[in-house]
């Protein structure tokens, strides 16, 4: 590990704007941690990686205390604020048409990740509808669909994946906008509202797993021994720690010019009514992503008849965004749903909310061990529902020396690799953020 940072600024500090946790019943957080203590095991962060590394590290370890210490509350951090795609199938930058068996193992990290979470919300009934409604790839034009989809379809091919070409009419008659030429529709994606689904992971944890919330980690300290320092001078010590705070991990200086924070924005609707559902037409629970990765706007029309809708992606370096940035991407989120849903010119976006995740310039996760007693599963690479669940769960058998078959394949995906310096990084990523709107730019 290099030096640790002391920059406040690389805390998160999520407002209390997330739609998909402002519509469940209140739920009440653990408590702090307010008298310094030791356990088996620290592991720093709540999200997808964070309780699926501490739930392994419990049963693998039935008579080990772990202590898992989130900043904020659960559900409240990039985990609850998400689109709520669990993605069995490479996706944005996991692919490469010319590397099969990586596209194979990134079907298998996630299939792993997936049947845990199916497993998980049926064992202990968590209400967050979950359902198995797959996702449809959505292409604009004929023209983007030719060039966009006949290469994701061509991928699926030659990974043996089965999917469905839906067209004009028939794609109408499944999610009611016009607004799409066709899709891609592959049956395997879990959609969720994802702050209930993290609440219900959190809440179900095994009992020698003692979350505390609202416990942000000001300083970690790998040796002697391990020990995170908390507000008030608490200190937590452990024999290892595993740290699953995705960008944030920076703050302990831990992959230094390696990842690339970003903040993207969601909104939901109010429940339709009625007429409104009459009017939209389609089907129930769908969800749609963009043939334009990151220009483009993901969809969903939930279970209890809302509307999500995801479209922004800002470079966020100092993992914050400024409220003209918000307001801006505000009116946007305005504008296209209207285009897309002419027929519901009555409903309000009622939520907007902004959120941070972490990619890599090669795709690779921030998984491993970092140092003796230090362990890493960061870096999301924004499909982090399925992908950081497996990561988690198999960075406690990493720690464990169980010799799990899945590690080999964590590991092949490699490290992420080192970014230019600051402001050169700048530039080369909002020039490419530029050409990817312009390519995309027939989503309006
Ligand atoms: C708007 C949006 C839409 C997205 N859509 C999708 C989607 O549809 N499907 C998908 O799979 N992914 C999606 N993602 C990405 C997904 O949310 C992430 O991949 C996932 O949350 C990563 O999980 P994680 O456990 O690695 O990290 P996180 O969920 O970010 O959890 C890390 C936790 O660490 C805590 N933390 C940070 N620093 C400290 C500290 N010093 N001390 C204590 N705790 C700390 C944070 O508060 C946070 O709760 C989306 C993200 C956003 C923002």
């Amino acid at each position: 590990m290099n030096a640790p940072l002391h920059s406040d600024k690389l805390l998160p500090a999520d407002d209390k704007t997330n739609g998909w946790s402002a519509i469940l019943p209140r739920r009440n957080p653990r408590a702090p941690a307010q008298k310094s203590a030791s356990f088996d095991w620290l592991v720093v962060g709540a999200g997808y990686a964070g309780v699926s590394a501490a739930r392994r590290l419990a049963m693998l370890n039935p008579s080990q205390s772990i202590a898992l210490l989130e900043a904020q509350q659960a559900g409240e951090g990039a985990q609850g604020r998400n689109a709520g795609f669990a993605i069995d199938l490479p996706h944005n930058n996991d692919h490469n048409p010319d590397n099969t068996e990586k596209g194979f193992r990134h079907i298998r990290l996630s299939r792993y990740g997936i049947d845990s979470l199916d497993e998980l919300v049926r064992a202990h009934a968590i209400d967050c509808q979950w359902s198995r409604s797959g996702r449809y790839d959505c292409a604009v034009s004929p023209e983007i669909s030719r060039r966009l989809l006949g290469a994701t379809a061509a991928e699926l091919d030659s990974l043996g994946e089965p999917y469905e070409i839906v067209r004009g009419e028939a794609l109408h008659e499944r999610i009611g906008t016009r607004y799409y030429d066709s899709a891609v529709y592959t049956p395997g994606t879990r959609l969720v509202n994802p702050a209930a689904l993290s609440r219900g992971l959190a809440d179900t944890l095994p009992s020698n797993v003692h979350l505390f919330e609202n416990s942000p980690v000001l300083e970690l300290e790998a040796e002697p021994t391990v020990a995170a320092t908390l507000p008030g001078g608490v200190r937590i010590s452990a024999r290892k720690a595993v740290l699953t705070n995705n960008a944030f991990i920076s703050r302990f200086g831990c992959f230094k010019r390696q990842l690339l924070p970003f903040v993207l924005f969601a909104s939901l609707s109010r429940p339709l009514t009625l007429e409104e559902r009459k009017q939209l037409g389609g089907t129930l629970d769908w969800g749609i992503t963009p043939a334009h990765g990151i220009a483009g706007a993901t969809l969903r029309y939930t279970q209890d008849f809302r509307i999500l809708f995801r479209y922004g992606f800002q470079f966020a370096p100092t993992l914050r965004c400024s409220d003209s940035l918000r307001e801006r991407m505000k009116r946007s989120h305005e504008v296209l749903f209207k285009a897309r849903f002419p027929m519901l010119d009555q409903v309000k976006l009622e939520h907007f909310w902004a959120g941070y995740l972490s990619l890599s310039q090669n795709g690779a996760p921030g998984w491993g061990q970092l140092s003796k007693d230090v362990y890493a599963a960061v870096n999301c690479n924004g499909v982090g529902i399925a992908k950081q669940t497996a990561a988690g769960a198999l960075i406690a058998e990493l720690a464990c020396d169980t010799g799990h078959p899945l590690i080999s394949d964590m590991m092949a995906l490699g490290s992420p690799d080192m970014l230019p310096r600051r402001p050169f990084l700048d530039v080369g990523v909002r020039t490419y953020l530029a050409a990817q709107k312009w390519a995309g730019r027939s989503e309006k």
